[in-house]
C-alpha cells in the first residue's frame, strides 16, 4: 500500500518532492530536540491544487497528515507521531508573495513564505508587516497563523488573528475555502477564518493568507531600564502606555537570571546595568510617525517621569538603529542562553497584567517550599501580559536530573496558580502534543466540548495533526457516537 500511495503522491508533486529516504530528521525533529517522530513520508507541494490533490489522495487512503511550516513550533504539534504512518505536509516551496494592494493596505502572501523574507519585501515597499518573533528567520506564514504567534508587538498591533483579513484554506477532504477579499469589514455569518487561525493544523490546511499592512514608521527607537521590582515595571508599563500611546509598539521584561545567563553564554551582547542589583530589565520600544528626534524626545521624556516617580534606577536610550539592535539581540538570546546552560521547565502563560506581580510573588514562595534555591528565569511580552516562566534547578545542581525529577511538580504549581488568578496555561505557543492533558485539565468544559464538535464536523475521519490540541481517542469517542 505504502509504495503505491507514494507513487501517487510522486505523480501529484513530482518525485523529487517526495523523501522518504535519508535523514529526514528536519522535518521529524521538534526545534527543540525533545521528541522525534516518523514520517511515512515528507511531502513539499507547490501549489494549492497540488495540496487539494494530496488531501484527497490521503483522505481516500484514510492517512493522516501533519502540516509543516519552519518546524519552529515549540510545543511539539509540527512533527509527525512514531508510527510511521503520517506524512509530514511541508509548506515551505509555496512561498509566492501573490499580490500587494498598497491602497488597501494588504498583502497577499502563501503559506510557505518565511516570515523575516515577507517583513523584508514589504519594507522595500515602506511598508510595515508588524509580526516580530525571534524565530523570524525561519517560521512561516502558515505556520504563524495556525499557532495565532504573538511575539514582541502584539501590543500595538495584536497577534496574527489581528493581522490576518483573509485565508485559503484545503479542507480535509480536498476541498478548498478561498476568503482573501482582503475585507475590513465582512459580516456574512460565522468567522471561518477565526475558526482555523490557531487551530494548529487540525481543521485544515493554510495555503495562503491575505494580511494587513502599516506604514512603515519613520523611527523605531528602543530604551533599557532597569527596575528593583515588578510592582515599578507594572507601573511603568502604564505611564508608558499613558504618555506615548499608539507609539509604544513593545515592552518586554527580562528577569535577572536570564539576563546572567545571557552575559554568560553570549558575552558578545553587553547586558545593560547587570552590576546594578536590579532585579529586572525592560526593553521599551518607541514607533514615531514623526521623526527620530521626536522618538527620542518621547522616550527620554517617558524614563524621565519614570525616575522621578521611582519606578525605575537606571535607564538608557540607544543612539541609533544599530545600538537599538544590541539590545534587542539580549532579549532575543535569552531562550539560547538558557539552552545552552541546559534543560529547564518551561511555561507559556498568560495573566491580566494587574495579576502578575501577585501571582510572581506567589509562585516564588511555592517554588522555594518546593526546591530552594530553586531560580524562575523569568522573562516576556509584559505588555500582553505573556511571561515564559521557566524553571530551572538551584545553582549547581544538575539541569537534566532537576528537570526528571521536579518537572510535573512544577508545572502542577504554576499551572495550579495560573489558573487560580484567571490566566492561561498557553498563551502564544498553542497546545500541539506536549499540552493536550493541560487542555483537558484546564479548559472550559463547555469550551472544550465545543471545540470537539467543530474538530468532528471539519476533520470526522481524524486525519489532520491527530492527537495534537485534541486527544485522539476522544475524537475517536466523538465519531462512534455519530
Ligand atoms: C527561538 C524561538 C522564539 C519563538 N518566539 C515566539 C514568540 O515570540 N511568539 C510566538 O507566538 N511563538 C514563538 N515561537 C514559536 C514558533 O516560532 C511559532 O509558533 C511560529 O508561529 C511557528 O511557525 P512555523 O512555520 O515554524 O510552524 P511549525 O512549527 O512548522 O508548525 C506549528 C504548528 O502549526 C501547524 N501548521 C504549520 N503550517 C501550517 C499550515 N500551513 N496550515 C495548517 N497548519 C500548519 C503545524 O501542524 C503545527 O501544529 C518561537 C520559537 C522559537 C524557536
Amino acid at each position: 500500500m505504502n509504495n503505491s500511495l507514494l507513487a501517487a503522491l510522486r505523480n501529484i508533486v513530482g518525485a523529487a518532492h517526495v523523501l522518504n529516504e535519508g535523514d529526514l530528521s528536519a522535518f521529524e525533529r521538534d526545534w527543540r530536540g525533545r521528541v522525534n517522530g516518523k514520517a511515512l513520508a515528507v511531502v513539499r507541494p507547490k501549489s494549492t491544487l497540488e495540496v487539494s490533490q494530496v488531501m484527497k489522495l490521503c483522505h481516500a487512503e484514510g492517512i493522516p497528515i501533519v502540516a509543516q511550516g519552519g518546524n519552529t513550533g515549540l510545543v511539539g504539534g509540527s512533527i509527525p507521531d512514531s508510527t510511521g504512518r503520517q506524512v509530514v505536509l511541508q509548506l515551505g516551496r509555496m512561498s509566492a508573495i501573490r499580490s500587494l494592494d498598497k491602497h488597501n493596505l494588504t498583502v497577499t502572501v502563501e503559506a510557505g513564505c518565511v516570515l523575516q523574507l515577507l517583513q523584508q519585501k514589504m519594507q522595500q515597499e515602506d511598508l510595515l508587516f508588524p509580526l516580530s518573533l525571534a524565530a523570524e528567520g525561519s517560521c512561516m506564514i502558515g505556520g504563524n497563523l495556525a499557532t495565532n504567534a504573538g511575539g514582541t508587538q502584539v501590543l500595538r498591533y495584536g497577534n496574527a488573528r489581528d493581522l490576518c483579513l483573509g485565508l485559503e484554506v484545503v479542507t480535509a477532504d480536498g476541498s478548498v475555502m478561498n476568503t482573501l477579499g482582503g475585507l475590513r469589514k465582512d459580516n456574512t455569518g460565522y468567522d471561518l477564518r477565526d475558526l482555523f487561525i490557531g487551530s494548529e493544523g487540525t481543521l485544515g490546511i493554510i495555503t495562503a493568507a491575505t494580511l494587513k499592512l502599516y506604514p512603515m514608521p519613520k523611527a523605531v527607537v528602543s530604551a533599557w531600564a532597569c527596575a528593583s521590582s515588578i510592582d515599578q515595571v507594572v507601573n511603568l508599563l502604564g505611564l508608558a502606555q499613558q504618555k506615548m500611546g499608539a507609539a509604544l509598539t513593545g515592552f518586554e521584561l527580562m528577569g535577572r537570571h536570564g539576563l546572567e545567563l545571557v552575559a554568560k553564554h553570549h558575552p558578545q551582547f553587553r547586558v545593560p546595568f547587570l552590576d546594578e542589583a536590579a532585579e529586572f530589565g525592560v526593553l521599551i520600544e518607541c514607533s514615531d510617525n514623526e521623526s527620530d528626534s521626536h522618538a527620542h524626545a518621547v522616550l527620554e521624556g517617558l524614563l524621565e517621569s519614570a525616575m522621578e516617580s521611582d519606578l525605575i534606577n537606571n535607564a538608557v536610550v540607544a543612539e541609533s538603529l544599530e545600538q537599538s539592535q544590541r539590545l534587542w539581540d539580549v532579549r532575543e538570546h535569552l531562550p539560547m542562553a538558557q539552552a545552552k546552560e541546559g534543560p529547564n521547565i518551561k511555561h507559556d502563560i498568560s495573566l491580566s497584567v494587574s495579576r502578575i506581580p501577585a501571582f510572581l510573588a506567589e509562585a516564588e514562595q511555592q517554588l522555594d517550599a518546593l526546591v530552594p534555591g530553586i531560580r524562575p528565569i523569568n522573562f516576556g511580552h509584559l505588555g500582553d501580559g505573556n511571561l515564559h516562566y521557566n524553571v530551572a534547578g538551584p545553582l549547581g545542581s544538575d539541569p537534566e536530573e532537576f528537570v526528571g525529577q521536579y518537572e510535573k511538580a512544577v508545572e502542577d504549581c504554576i499551572c495550579r496558580l495560573v489558573a487560580a488568578h484567571g490566566g492561561s496555561f498557553s498563551a502564544e505557543h498553542g497546545i500541539g502534543a506536549f499540552k493536550v492533558d493541560k487542555l483537558e485539565q484546564y479548559k472550559d468544559a463547555t469550551a472544550l466540548r465545543l471545540m470537539k464538535s467543530i474538530k468532528q464536523a471539519l476533520d470526522p475521519m481524524n486525519l489532520l495533526n491527530p492527537g495534537r490540541v485534541l486527544h485522539g481517542s476522544e475524537v475517536a469517542r466523538l465519531e462512534t457516537k455519530s
